[in-house]
């Protein structure tokens, strides 16, 4: 079985009942397979002994102690214990604050593996945080080398070694390989169910290592063989050239109050040749938050249009998607063009005429969610697609879409620029356009950095821009705080915003948990200008357009990378007025955390901030661009993985070009059809 197929929940597994798998799914792990891909970020080194004599300021140690004595410190009603043990080498206090039961279980005269950061203190060879089991014990730790987990909540990393361990013992021998033979062993990567059991638990560091560039090279194969499909196809596809006509695009161009920058002019003519030309485009539309993007996009469907075929225009979350489409609406309804909305929500009654409309041809441009690639969604002549802020969709997704026309033209936006490198690498599929000039008259958004203590400072600027009838966003990491952290989150805020900072204006708050119709209410609320000030989450990461808003209040801005602390400041500054960026950090900055505030405080070109952010971030780091944004990968580091990378791009071209009969099963069946496929003489291998 392959390992994606491994879909029953976890908890069949042992030990986990609704509640722990409640906790993993706020990691999204619901499936087995989702826990076997929850990678480590680190690991635990328990394989080395450390003597107790090496435990000096807070060096781990890991030996075999034997416990020599028991005592207590403390006023009598809240006693501590203490647990004096030795070993060969020397003799360690363990410091058992709230675990007075310890002294039922450290038995004097019994051993003990131990694991534990040791200090000097006050003489002695002191720990308080150490873990301890007995010996001789059949599921020691001692000896291996064990994962770290990222977390959340609750949990705690030996219940995710529980978890992985059980999956592994119940599930590993049944998960098949998914490269194809020839290639794992010409490059000696390892069996999938042996690299996921060393990803997990290794035996050595380099077998950790080893594992995980089986996994990140066999991922980024899968990812390419999808690239060299799409780039093989589209150039396999001819179409008679043929001249759109342009006639409504120069209409709608006159309509508007503006004209297009050098930039947008530009684009709009590369992606034009593209349309007449014989083969379908690919092309990835790069440039900053209002820039201009969605515009063009417009514009350039229109010969499509006009030519009667159909486009269809698929947007991140349903607040961008109606935006978009009201957008259309206005400027292309007037045209003649017939706009048509969908998502997950729009309810039985109206999507039935809707998809007839769509069938039969009666819809010119689709505008919506992830809904648009559901099977029921039948064009008659999908002949253009149009992807915003593209990477929030995988690649099979953005084929499922692609597969509803008959090659159908491709255009992807993105407004979190990718560095150069990256793109040639992983759009190597694709053509470029980028527009790198904002529309004129706009003024450079004005950047402050505060501390949390200088938060009133920044509430007072706010409030002088609201008392000239301007508007503010306020976004927190959270949606809701947690008792033990001091974390400030949305609706704690939007509460204490309302009731005591700004008294005199209307508040409201939007964040993922609020029905959809909830949130667009109050997002047209505050578009009209009769909300003053949005609280939120990240929700408004994307897209959202209001010009009346001058102020961008993050707070814990520490707690956001690069890409999403660029796209939330766009969301300001997009009129002529001056808008303000505030970004406020909590005390405890990391270092990193510091670079990226003082990237953002520097420059407002996320071409360059893009750069940063992978300079900042660095080649090898364990995490690596999986959190960055642009692509969900598992396994493979962008930053450091770029030879990985390349020998995975050349293998999945010649892969394809050798069986063009791969250009047309599904994903999974791809991974079946190499999986039977006949080797690959050694030299095809090789050879570039
Ligand atoms: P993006 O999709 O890149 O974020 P949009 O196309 O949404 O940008 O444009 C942002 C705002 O700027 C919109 O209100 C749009 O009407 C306006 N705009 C776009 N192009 C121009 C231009 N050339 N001159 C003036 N305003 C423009
Ligand atoms: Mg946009």
């Amino acid at each position: 079985m392959l390992l994606g197929e491994i879909k029953h929940s976890i908890t069949k597994l042992k030990g986990i009942g609704p509640h722990t798998a409640g906790q993993l799914a706020t990691l999204d792990i619901m499936s087995v397979a989702d826990l076997l891909l929850h990678v480590p970020r680190d690991y635990e080194d328990r394989s080395r002994i450390v003597p107790l004599k090496e435990g000096y300021q807070d060096a781990t140690v890991n030996t075999l102690v034997e416990v020599v004595a028991h005592d207590f410190f403390g006023p009598e009603h809240k006693k501590t214990l203490k647990v004096y043990v030795k070993d060969e080498t020397a003799t360690g206090v363990l410091v058992c604050f709230n675990r007075n039961f310890l002294q039922h279980v450290l038995k004097v005269g019994h051993q003990f593996y131990l694991y534990g950061q040791f200090s000097y203190r006050y003489g002695d060879l002191q720990s308080s945080s150490f873990e301890a089991e007995p010996y001789p014990s059949e599921h020691t730790k001692f000896g291996s080398i064990l994962p770290v987990y990222p977390l959340s909540g609750k949990l705690n990393q030996s219940v995710l070694r529980k978890a992985v361990q059980d999956a592994l013992t119940t599930y590993g021998k049944y998960i098949d390989n998914e490269l194809p033979e020839s290639l794992r062993s010409h490059y000696r990567y390892l069996e999938k169910r042996r690299a996921l059991a060393q990803l997990h638990f290794p035996d050595s560091h380099d077998s950790a290592a080893q594992a995980r560039q089986s996994l990140a090279y066999e991922e980024l194969l899968y990812f390419q063989l999808v690239v060299a499909r799409h780039s093989l196809a589209r150039k396999d596809s001819r179409r008679s050239p043929k001249i759109l006509p342009e006639k409504l695009q120069r209409s709608c161009l006159k309509n508007l109050p503006f004209s297009l920058t050098t930039d947008q002019r530009s684009v709009l003519t590369e992606i034009k040749q593209d349309l007449d030309s014989a083969h379908p485009m690919g092309r990835l539309l790069q440039g900053d938050v209002g820039s201009g993007k969605t515009l063009v996009a417009f514009l350039a469907a229109l010969p499509v249009i006009e030519a009667g075929y159909q486009a269809a225009f698929l947007a991140p979350t349903e607040l961008l998607a109606r935006q978009h489409a009201e957008r259309a609406a206005e400027l292309l309804e007037p045209l003649g063009v017939r706009v048509a909305f969908l998502s997950g929500n729009v309810d039985k009654n109206a999507r039935r005429p809707l998809l007839d409309a769509l069938r039969t041809g009666e819809v010119d441009l689709l505008i919506g969610t992830h809904a648009l690639f559901t099977r029921e969604v039948v064009f008659q002549s999908l002949r253009l697609v149009i992807i915003d802020e593209q990477h929030k969709f995988g690649v099979e997704q953005r084929s499922q879409l692609m597969e509803k026309g008959h090659a159908p033209d491709l255009l992807l936006m993105t407004a979190t620029p990718i560095p150069r490198t990256l793109t040639l690498t992983f759009f190597g599929d694709l053509d470029v356009s980028s527009i790198r000039t904002m529309p004129p008259g706009r003024k450079e958004i004005v950047t402050h950095l505060a501390r949390q203590s200088n938060a009133d400072k920044v509430y007072n600027a706010v409030r002088h821009e609201l008392e000239r009838g301007h508007q503010a966003y306020f976004v927190y990491p959270l949606i809701r705080g947690t008792e033990k952290s001091s974390l400030k989150a949305a609706e704690g805020a939007a509460e204490q915003l309302s009731s005591t900072i700004f008294p005199n204006y209307k508040v409201a708050l939007i964040h993922s948990k609020i029905r959809e119709e909830e949130k667009l209410e109050r997002m047209h609320a505050f578009s009209e200008g009769t909300i003053d000030i949005l609280v939120s989450t990240s929700v408004v990461e994307v897209g959202v357009d209001i010009k009346n808003a001058t102020c961008m209040v993050i707070e814990h801005a520490e707690r956001f990378g690069l890409a999403g602390l660029h796209q939330l400041r766009g969301r300001v500054g997009r009129s002529t007025l001056q808008s303000y960026a505030f970004l406020v950090y909590s005390e405890e900055l990391t270092e990193e955390g510091k670079q990226r505030l003082l990237v953002m405080k520097e420059s407002s070109d996320g071409f360059f901030i893009a750069e940063e952010d992978l300079k900042i971030r660095g080649p090898g780091e364990v995490t690596g661009t999986r959190q960055s944004g642009f692509m969900r990968l598992k396994f493979a580091d962008l930053s450091g993985d770029l030879t990985l990378l390349d020998k995975a791009r050349k293998d999945a071209f010649r892969i394809i070009k050798a069986d063009p009969g791969l250009l047309q099963p599904d994903h999974q069946q791809l991974r079946r059809t190499l999986e039977c496929c006949p080797p690959f003489p050694e030299d095809t291998l090789t050879g570039g």
